[in-house]
């Protein structure tokens, strides 16, 4: 059980073919030391039961979730061209885990190079940093989130009715806090591009980077480490996830060094 009050680090799993890159945030905040919990939220009726235990393995809270689509509105998921996002609206269960104080909710897809533990201490209910699409909206791929169920009834109320502009939970919850929300560095949660790069800015700003985000389709396990996209920035970040999935997996399952990645068995 957690203890009330508690600070965690959260993030969520509606599917398997994601696990690696849970495990891979996980153990990327553990080894830079950070000092607090970390929590997975899990839709169970679409992880399997080998997959709960190896998060039990790295996680200290496992917690279930209610699976919430988007059934009013899918549409607008096929203007970004990410159908397989219908599920993404669960994160709004991330508003109803009372037993926490503060959660600093990461996706999957994001691998810490520091622990940003000082997020814990803002004063805003709510934090999050742009989005390279369009920069006055926030990316929900890192947020910093105080639970209240106020907030979780407002916000279910608009996800059972569709209401989102991209039909994901970043339409809906860029709609909802679009007044209220106290913007983050973009250090917090860079999102690599492979079409566009600033490189520039990348290196004069690179030894402050805190975590790093894949966003769109290409996610590193899906590509396979030997996957190039000419050897820049986007290379080099690709690279760190990988040098985290190594340290903790390699050795165990040589078998799975090369693209195809599945399951890793630690
Ligand atoms: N997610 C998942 N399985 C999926 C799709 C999404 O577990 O098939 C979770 C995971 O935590 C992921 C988050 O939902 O990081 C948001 O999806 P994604 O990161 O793919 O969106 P993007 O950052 O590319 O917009
Ligand atoms: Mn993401």
């Amino acid at each position: 059980m957690a203890h009330h009050g508690e600070d965690v680090y959260a993030t969520l799993l509606t599917n398997d073919t994601y696990l690696p890159g849970a495990l891979v945030l996980a153990h990327s905040l553990r080894d830079a030391g950070t000092s607090k919990k970390l929590a997975v939220l899990v839709t169970l009726d679409s992880v399997a039961t080998e997959v709960v235990t190896q998060l039990k393995n790295v996680f200290d809270y496992v917690l279930s979730v209610p699976r919430i689509k988007n059934e009013a509105a899918p549409g607008n998921l096929n203007l970004m061209n990410r159908p397989d996002l219908h599920s993404a609206f669960t994160k709004i269960n991330l508003w109803k885990q009372l037993q926490f104080r503060k959660i600093v909710y990461i996706d999957a897809d994001v691998v810490a190079y520091r622990a940003p533990d000082e997020l814990f201490e803002l004063e805003h209910a709510f934090a999050a940093a742009p989005d390279i699409g369009w920069p006055d909206l926030f990316n929900t791929g890192v947020m910093v989130i105080t639970p209240n169920l106020g907030e979780y009834y407002a916000l279910s109320a608009m996800a059972q009715r569709g209401i989102s502009f991209d039909g994901a939970d970043q339409g809906l919850l860029n709609m909802h806090f679009k007044n209220s929300y106290h913007r983050l560095p973009f250090t917090y949660n860079v999102t690599p591009s492979a079409h566009y790069q600033y490189l520039p800015a990348y290196r004069h700003f690179q030894s402050s980077i805190s975590m790093v985000h894949f966003i769109g389709s290409d996610k590193p396990w899906f590509q396979g480490r030997s996957a190039s996209h000419g050897g820049g920035a986007y290379d080099e970040m690709v690279g760190q996830w990988w040098a985290v999935y190594d340290r903790h997996y390699r050795a165990a399952t040589p078998s799975l060094q090369e693209p195809g990645l599945s399951t890793p068995t630690p």
